[in-house]
């Protein structure tokens, strides 16, 4: 089956090297792709400098490679790409859809309360900054209403904006760029039509959903992947010492990657290009599990 309007991505922060997750999520999103006879595209986010690990953007990359995975195109990096951000930041301003915001961390977290995802913005600035004050970081105004969709495989999900996330941040106060906004504004310029990614990022996407709509977008489709957890139920990540994927063992890690997303190639299929092959000819959404996925 080929169809010519797919467009998904993979869109690593080189934060860490890959591990068994950012692996895992990266092979069901080129399945789904190319499974679909879409096109994949590979964006670098690393718009978070203080947070980036030295070598890494290129080592995932590298990694990539040697596991045989092709992207359309050419590598997009979000640290180019702050003219865009600012151009939709400006756009929102205009619209009157964000504001500034004077407030600090320990402001927010004595007159905040706790949401869905970190601290309720208690919308102090929402009408304008107090007299003497200058605006640090910029918000995103949110309804008062609830804002679902229906995922492809986590099924219905819905946040009340208002309550659950409260206003957030598009321009962060230390100046960077805040991940929603780049997120959103490069799926949108890419004209990325399928977003399949972790399921960690579920949280994120009533905001992103009301965000590309007061940029004019039109919506987009999404796939949450299981949640790939370690033994204590931790998401494997940098921070809970994942250890990263070696591309010495890349057809022995796509196998897991593979079973991990419920596929489980028949122990004829050794090589990678053959574990590819079958790969592509077998993949199902449907055989997906919803997780989490206990990565042992
Ligand atoms: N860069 C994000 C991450 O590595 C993923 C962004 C996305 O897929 O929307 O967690």
């Amino acid at each position: 089956a080929s169809d010519s309007t797919y467009r998904g991505r993979f869109a690593p922060s080189p934060t860490g090297l890959l591990h068994a997750g950012s692996l895992t999520t990266a092979v069901g999103s080129y399945l789904e792709a190319r499974s679909r006879g879409g096109q994949w595209l590979l964006r670098m986010e690393d718009l978070d400098p203080p947070r980036e690990m030295p070598g890494a953007a290129a080592n995932i990359l590298r990694t990539l490679e040697a596991f045989g995975f092709e992207w359309d195109g050419e590598v997009v990096y979000q640290s180019q790409r702050h003219h865009l951000y600012r151009a939709a930041l400006d756009q929102l301003v205009r619209q009157g859809d964000a504001y500034g915001c004077a407030c600090t961390r320990k402001e927010i977290s004595e007159q905040g309360r706790r949401g869905v995802d970190g601290m309720v913005y208690p919308g102090t600035c929402r009408h304008g900054v107090a007299a003497g004050r200058s605006p640090r970081a910029w918000r995103l105004r949110v309804p008062d209403a609830e804002l679902g969709f229906d995922d492809r495989l986590q099924g219905y999900y819905a946040q009340q904006l208002q309550r659950d996330i409260g206003d957030f941040v598009l321009l962060r106060a230390d100046g960077f760029w805040a991940y929603q906004l780049a997120v959103v504004v490069d799926d949108i310029e890419q004209g990325i039509s399928d977003i399949v990614r972790g399921a960690d990022l579920l949280v994120s996407t009533p905001r992103q959903l009301w965000l590309r709509q007061c940029l004019g977008s039109a919506m987009v489709s999404h796939c949450h992947l299981p949640l790939m957890v370690n033994a204590a139920g931790e998401k494997l990540s940098k921070q809970t010492l994942a250890p990263a994927i070696s591309p010495a063992l890349a057809a022995q890690e796509l196998r897991l990657a593979l079973r991990r997303l419920g596929h489980v190639a028949p122990p004829e299929v050794q090589s990678l290009a053959e574990l590819w092959q079958w790969a592509r000819g077998s993949w199902s959404l449907s055989t997906v599990p919803v997780g989490p996925v206990v990565i042992e």
